[in-house]
């Protein structure tokens, strides 16, 4: 992949683009959130639709010109209804926190309450933390899972509600490996007369292919990331089936966070969405969650310790302390990275070192899985994590992994 135009205009960027395909082509990206968009997708985000303002929704916008970029944005509407089932869609907020930040706009005022999954547990920072606007603007109270299952526990949540009384209760997560039971939070919302919503944001691929249920009919708003397991461009989506919160929702949106929307990826969201519907799509959805079970399973066979024990899943969440009491997530993330395998030290339950450091790992298979990496690869994979992370010193070590992470990247190649 060659940047031939931005060489000529600026060279200083081309090179670092161009390193950037390199790195991505060389080492195996782990890190749970991320993925690999297909060209079709690249293509479409670097449109001209960069330049053009489509402040309003198709049909009704405030600037001419937008006969375009309004086919382009009710495909991705459409799609994504098809893709998760839902009645009403936005795909205008420019990331996963935008949409949930729409959500929160629409639907509460400041000094209302969110009851939601404490960080260190799996949750995200648009959820309340108090760095985030949300902590800043909203009262927050944090639920936390099991510390010795790492399971939510919907029975302790539930009573929370009652007793917090939140306005809202936020459920979806980023490093929690287990299927989600959306019923069983969406009765502790009812039980504190809250509303619910349900941010997809890891595993909005995994849900539109059916490999985890759905919160769609059962939270009263669901919000997404579009460019993790779903695979396509960058940006936020906000879906309800409840008329009343669109309108909400579609205002928060613009006027009230939003000007004019990044059209461009909501280009790379349509294409993203139509190659989503395809059937291949839950193929590898299927085998991104088969992938992950197979990681996890042979980190557990190096004595790796996982939180909840396993994963329902794309990632898995290795607490080192039940294997390696002296080294550190950041050690392991550090010494890998070494070697080409990028993943991220995450903090487990019950974290006894700072968000900085932390006692955990967070692996997930999304963007192996696009690469073409089955189960086999993976087991693989995770006897190479436990070489580095048993021998984090150990240069020679760490030098043989680089060379057997090299031929894996050339067995499966990534934008040829
Ligand atoms: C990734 C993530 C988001 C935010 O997505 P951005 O697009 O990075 O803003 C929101 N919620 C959860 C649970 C996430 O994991």
């Amino acid at each position: 992949m060659k940047y031939d135009r931005v060489r000529d205009a600026d060279p200083q960027v081309a090179d670092a683009l161009e390193a950037e395909v390199e790195r991505q082509r060389d080492t195996l990206a782990m890190i749970a959130s991320e993925n690999h968009v297909s060209e079709a997708v690249l293509e479409a985000q670097g449109s001209v639709l960069t330049n053009k303002y489509a402040e309003g929704y198709p049909g009704s916008r405030y600037y001419g010109g937008c006969e375009h970029v309004d086919t382009v944005e009710e495909l991705a509407i459409e799609r994504a209804k098809e893709l998760w089932g839902a009645e009403y869609v936005n795909v205008q907020p420019h990331s996963g926190s935008q949409a949930n930040m729409a959500v929160y706009f629409a639907m509460l005022d400041p000094g209302d309450k969110i009851l939601s999954l404490d960080l260190t547990h799996g949750g995200h920072l648009s959820h309340g933390h108090h760095a985030n606007f949300t902590g800043q603007l909203y009262e927050v109270e944090q639920y936390e899972v099991d510390p010795e299952t790492g399971y939510l526990d919907y029975e302790v949540l539930r009573e929370h509600a009652e007793e917090f009384d939140p306005d809202i209760v936020v459920s979806g997560y980023s490093a929690y490996p287990r299927e989600v039971e959306w019923d069983r939070i969406q009765e502790a919302a009812e039980a504190a007369d809250a509303y619910h919503l349900a941010d997809i944001a890891h595993i909005t691929g995994l849900v539109a292919a059916g490999e985890h249920s759905s919160p769609v009919g059962v939270a009263d708003f669901v919000t997404g990331s579009t460019h993790k397991t779903i695979r396509s461009g960058r940006g936020g989506i906000v879906m309800t089936n409840d008329e009343e919160y669109a309108d909400a929702v579609d205002s928060a949106v613009i006027p009230g966070m939003q000007g004019g929307p990044l059209m461009h990826n909501v280009a790379g969201k349509a294409v993203g969405f139509e190659e989503a519907l395809e059937p291949e799509f839950e193929e590898y959805a299927a085998q991104t969650v088969a992938n992950a079970e197979a990681l996890g399973e042979s980190l557990q066979e190096h004595g790796f310790g996982l939180v909840s024990g396993g994963t329902d899943t794309h990632l898995v969440l290795v607490d080192l302390r039940e294997s390696h009491e002296d080294v550190t997530g950041k050690d392991a993330e550090k010494a890998l990275e070494a070697v080409g395998i990028v993943l991220n030290a995450n903090t487990v339950p019950g974290e006894t070192r700072s968000p900085f450091v932390t006692s955990g790992i967070r692996a997930g298979t999304p963007a192996l899985t696009t690469r073409g990496f089955d189960e086999d690869d993976c087991r693989y994979v995770g006897d190479l994590i436990a070489r580095v992370v048993n021998n984090v010193d150990d240069e020679d070590v760490k030098a043989e992994v680089a060379e057997d992470v090299q031929e894996l990247c050339e067995a499966n190649p990534l934008y040829e």
